[in-house]
């Protein structure tokens, strides 16, 4: 049976947990099936996570440049701690590398050594390999959560406000501006010009290429004690809140009107003829927090993360059963759906 029969990325996912994962063995507290592990040490647990990117899959070198690629490969293992309520703290990189300049090569570290240093992380290790057919990153991130403060995906309860931080659908028009327009203006920094050149949606490029964990966010949401879930949005908000609801038996209701959507994105949707609630529900690699808590909460965690300088807003509640649908303005609801698959 192919991977895409069985039914994709998840599907393997859930097939590997239940055959070969080893819940509860030893300090494993928590396997297979979150954003990151977590292993019992001293009075807290040891955060474990590992992302792959391959290119032409997750990046292409020609919207791409070897910074970025370096602080994106590190930040969206950041995310994955900042998703627990966890810090970073070291991390370990395996790289495939065809035969390029070393200068390419110590630019994706420097990336990565500036995302890393900005969230408290340090490189602590690796490997090295050729790899004829492209360049292939595998960041293990390592971190750290109190006891008290680890957020998971399975404890969503009916009832409950769901949280989205920021905006979200930026990332998948910046890469839509860039696949279409490319980069006029490549800058290291993506500073003054903006990464697509598009005017008016400047900031989707670096949503795309150059996103920021959302560690202070995640910290002072778990800092209230009053968080019950919370996940990063690395594969969508549609995809994504599938997995939640999943992991705690829960359905859930969004609200399309809700769904916090930038100006930049606005402009771009109208700019690709793209619908924007499509890719703010479908669209991926926001690296934004997805979390659920008591309504009655949901001002203090608000108010939480506002100290940070972020936003964060209501876009739904969670429900019995196990449907996760979009509610239209038009007064219709439908499955939330559209999301990025592998296989
Ligand atoms: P995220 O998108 O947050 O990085 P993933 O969907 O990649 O999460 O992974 C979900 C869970 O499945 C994680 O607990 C991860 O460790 C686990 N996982 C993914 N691929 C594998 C694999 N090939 N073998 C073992 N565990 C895996
Ligand atoms: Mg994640």
């Amino acid at each position: 049976m192919l991977i895409s029969d069985l039914g994709g990325e998840a599907a393997l996912i859930n097939l590997i947990r239940d055959k070969y994962g080893a819940p509860g063995v030893g300090d494993l507290a928590l396997g297979i099936g979150d954003d990151a592990a977590l292993i019992r040490s001293g009075d807290g647990f040891l955060v474990v996570t590992a992302d792959l990117l391959v290119e032409n899959t997750h990046f292409r070198m020609e919207i791409n440049e070897p910074y970025l690629l370096g602080w994106k490969s590190a930040a969206v293992n950041i995310s994955d701690i900042a998703a627990m309520g966890g810090l970073p703290t070291y991390s370990f990189v395996s790289i495939g590398l065809p035969d390029i300049e070393v200068g390419v090569v110590e630019a994706i570290y420097e990336g990565m050594r500036d995302v890393s240093a900005q969230y408290g992380s340090v490189l602590a290790g690796g490997d090295t390999v050729a790899s004829p057919s492209g360049i292939v990153i595998n960041v293990t991130q390592l971190g750290m959560v109190e006891t008290d403060k680890v957020a998971r995906r399975d404890g969503a309860k009916p009832g409950d406000a769901i949280l989205v931080t920021n905006t979200i659908g930026d990332s998948r028009a910046g890469l839509e501006l860039l696949l279409k327009f490319g980069r006029p203006h490549p800058s290291p920094l993506l500073q003054g010009e903006g990464a697509t050149g598009v005017r008016g949606s400047e900031s989707c490029g670096p949503r795309h290429l150059k996103p920021e964990p959302k560690i202070p966010e995640a910290r002072a949401a778990v800092g209230t004690g009053k968080v019950h879930s919370m996940m990063d949005l690395s594969d969508g908000l549609a995809a994504d809140l599938r997995k939640l609801c999943e992991a705690s038996r829960v359905g859930a209701r969004v609200i399309a009107a809700a769904l916090p959507i930038s100006e930049d994105t606005h402009i771009a949707a109208a700019r690709l003829d793209l619908d924007p609630v499509h890719l703010a529900a479908g669209g991926g690699e926001d690296y934004e927090l997805l979390l659920t808590c008591d309504p009655k909460a949901a001002v203090e965690i608000a108010r939480a993360i506002a100290s940070t300088g972020s936003t964060s807003r209501v876009i739904g509640e969670i429900t019995e059963g196990s449907d996760v649908t979009l509610a239209l303005p038009n007064g219709e609801e439908e499955p939330i759906g559209g999301s990025w698959e592998h296989f």
